[in-house]
């Protein structure tokens, strides 16, 4: 164990952000680094627990409680602790293909579930993950190891989200020829366009990644639909094995019945985002192939990253003014008490955009329990208004509570550019059906976790595709299992965790 008293010595400390006002000009990543002493100092605090539930990873009223790919947490922070960076990182990778990911974006439940947080604030687990690969790459201790061995055996994974990533990543280290499809032009899935530029760099970290696999033998190509451009079933003679890793990519959209939706102006939040990546990254933006936020008022409507992600991107833009609306009331400050330890805490938390937004204009862009009512249009069919009503949450005869309108709460708010950031209903079903896979009950692959073989032979699915719509970590965990239970059906038996 690190330091004994080390919890008792040094107050939990995580590095600056750049400032709210500086990096919303800009698209660079806002994440700053401690220096290594300071790390240091936040290991030590680490108890290494008789049983640390950071690590666990289990499921808990529904949300992870500690960390789905289970780090080995308690072991790096002493590590760090000792400044035994080099064995730090050794004992990181054996759980964690991608640390640079999960380091940056995962909302980090290891922290939600640190024994420290009963009492006291949790080690700063995922900063110090971070700062490990980071110093790993720095130090140029990164390098290509391919496999030794080759067996010959050719393994084709649709798809190059976190889970199609960590997938190919397991199984060529167990010697198959992989080759990832990808029908964007760039590898990545929502690493690459959907998480915009400043919560995670695409050049800098996830192309950098993507460079280092292929230099291991990982074959992509890009620009390819399985499916369309290549029939999924001509894939079966291709290949031994097929892992299809799509994602979740069927936007729900609560607003087909409300008036106004067909409007011009309203966007899905995947499509905005991506188009907006593309551009930076082609471009600099100066191809104006992206949908501008610039001067107007835009409406996001629906939290989470992605309604988030939304916020942060709008204002780099340049829009007028945004709002942010939520159905659901404003969770508590502190754990709630049918919300206790060890279980993801469900509080009010002021996430990277919506501090710039109180930044910019003083206040949290977040509307709680309204509810849109309509979208009002001007001459030209261009949305330029929204209608919304406040709403209560009051039980109905199910016994389950329902949202309803509180009348005479109705108003009229100017929008020229609306954001639906609403979840996602499931995977496309052309490559499933193609391939004869069958779907569960909300029409994701269906194929049981810790196997993830689907009922065609040979054919196995992970990450948002079989799970619904998750957490890159998630992804991670799915894609290893995956290349597992793909490695055994190959060889009859497999060494991969
Ligand atoms: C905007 C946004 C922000 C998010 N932010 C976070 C965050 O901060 N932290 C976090 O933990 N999670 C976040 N998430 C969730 C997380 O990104 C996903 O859970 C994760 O990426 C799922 O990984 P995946 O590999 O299963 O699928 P994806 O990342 O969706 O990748 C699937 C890939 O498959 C490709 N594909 C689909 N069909 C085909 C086909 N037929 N042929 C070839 N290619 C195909 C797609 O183009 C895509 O690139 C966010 C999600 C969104 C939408
Ligand atoms: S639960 Fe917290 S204090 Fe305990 S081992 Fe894990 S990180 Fe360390």
């Amino acid at each position: 164990m690190g330091k004994p008293t080390g919890f008792m010595e040094y107050q939990r400390e995580l590095p600056r952000d750049r400032e709210p006002l500086e990096r919303v000009g800009d698209w660079q990543e806002f994440h700053l680094h401690l220096p290594e002493e300071r790390l240091q100092d936040q290991g030590a605090r680490c108890m290494d627990c008789g049983i640390p539930f950071c690590h666990t990873g289990a499921l808990i009223s529904g949300m992870a409680s500690g960390c789905p790919v289970n780090n080995l947490i308690p072991e790096w922070n002493d590590l760090v602790y000792r400044g035994l960076w080099r064995e730090a990182l050794e004992r990181l990778l054996k759980t964690n293909n991608f640390p640079e990911f999960t380091g940056r974006v995962c909302p980090a439940p290891c922290e939600g579930s640190c024994v420290l947080g009963l009492n006291e604030t949790p080690v700063t687990i995922k900063n110090i993950e971070c700062a490990i690969i980071d110093k790993a790459f720095d130090e140029g201790w990164m390098t290509p190891r391919p496999p030794e061995k080759r067996t010959g055996k050719k393994v084709a994974v649709v798809g190059s989200g976190p889970a199609g990533l960590a997938c190919a990543d397991q199984l060529n280290r167990a010697g198959h020829w992989v080759t990832v499809f990808e029908r964007a032009d760039r590898i990545g899935g929502l690493l690459m366009y959907g998480i915009p530029n400043m919560k995670l760099d695409k050049q800098k970290v996830v192309q950098r990644r993507v460079d280092l696999m292929a230099a291991e033998g990982v074959r992509f190509v890009t620009g390819v639909e399985i499916g369309k451009d290549l029939p999924a079933v001509q894939l079966r003679g291709e290949f031994d094995a097929i892992v299809l890793c799509c994602g979740a990519t069927k936007p729900n959209d609560f607003f087909t019945k409300t008036e106004g939706r067909q409007l011009k102006g309203i966007h899905m939040a995947v499509p905005f985002l991506h188009a907006n990546t593309k551009s930076l990254l082609d471009a600099g933006h100066s191809d104006g192939e992206y949908i501008s936020a610039k001067d107007k008022d835009v409406i996001v409507i629906g939290g989470g990253d992605t309604g988030t992600d939304c916020v942060g991107t709008s204002m780099r833009h340049g829009c007028k003014s945004l709002l942010q609306l939520e159905i659901v009331p404003m969770p508590s400050v502190e754990r709630a008490p049918d919300n206790p330890w060890p279980e993801w805490p469900r509080i009010y938390r002021l996430d990277y955009g919506q501090e710039e937004a109180k930044a910019l204009w003083g206040d949290d862009p977040r509307k709680y329990a309204v509810q849109t009512t309509k979208f009002i249009g001007d001459a030209r069919g261009q949305v330029k208004a929204i209608e919304m009503v406040q709403v209560e949450w009051v039980k109905g005869d199910n016994g389950r509570a329902m949202p309803k309108n509180i009348a005479g709460s109705e108003r009229v708010v100017p929008a020229q550019l609306v954001l639906f950031a609403l979840g996602f209903s499931g995977p496309e079903a052309l490559v499933l059906d193609q391939l004869g896979v069958e779907k569960d009950e909300r029409s994701n692959a269906k194929a049981q976790y810790g196997k993830f073989s689907t009922n065609v032979e040979g054919v196995f699915a992970a990450g948002d595709m079989r799970r619904g719509q998750s957490l890159v970590v998630w992804a991670i965990n799915e894609g290893r299992g995956a290349a597992r239970e793909c490695d055994r059906h190959l060889m009859g038996q497999t060494q991969l965790p």
